[in-house]
């Protein structure tokens, strides 16, 4: 997307050969939780977050994380990693009996909480990217990383509006709006 803002990671490794791009992963994320102003989710996956900064930055700092895009609360989109690549976002995970989404997927973390209602700006750039990612890539499914890794990951949360997604997704006919999978039950 050339309207994202490059903030490249080292967090990330070629895809396997072949691997086509069929999944969109929805996470959650601020830093400190709960504070969504700062650039604490940029240095964390960029490797730079300072552990002294924050008593809950001392337990990540040494985390290799990263995702493809972020999304802040104004809309602003971030991008740490090229679509070709892989990032690290999603972890352990499975989908349709697939396992490790990382191989097959690309991460966008929304700034954010699972209890508080993300912003009309970040459906709006998300139902945007979503389009563009599906017009390029095979993607069948936009899932949530608690859908992915259930019992250990609950974001986006239930603050994510499914229905909301949906909505801003359908104008076009076609590409991913019909195929968003509700989050499934833990
Ligand atoms: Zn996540």
């Amino acid at each position: 997307m050339n309207l994202a803002l490059q903030v490249p990671s080292p967090n990330c490794d070629e895809r396997a050969e072949g691997s086509a791009i069929e999944l969109l992963v929805v996470h959650g994320i601020s830093l400190p939780p709960g504070v969504f102003e700062g650039d604490g989710v940029e240095r964390l996956f960029t490797n730079r977050l300072d552990p002294r900064a924050h008593p809950y930055y001392a337990t990540i700092a040494e985390l290799r994380v990263s995702s493809h895009f972020l999304i802040r609360r104004d809309g602003r989109l971030l991008q740490f990693v090229p679509c070709g690549k892989r990032a690290w976002h999603a972890g352990a995970s499975a989908w349709r009996g697939r396992r490790a989404c990382n191989d097959f997927s690309i991460g966008i973390e929304l700034e954010g909480t699972d209890d508080e209602p993300y912003t009309g700006a970040q459906y709006r750039i998300l139902a945007r990217l979503a389009r563009a990612l599906a017009r390029r890539y095979p993607v069948a499914d936009i899932v949530g990383h608690s859908d992915i890794a259930p019992g250990r990951k609950t974001d986006p949360g239930p603050a994510f509006d499914w229905t909301r997604l949906q909505r801003a997704l359908s104008p076009r006919a076609r590409g991913p709006a019909r195929r968003v999978r509700r989050p499934g039950k833990v």
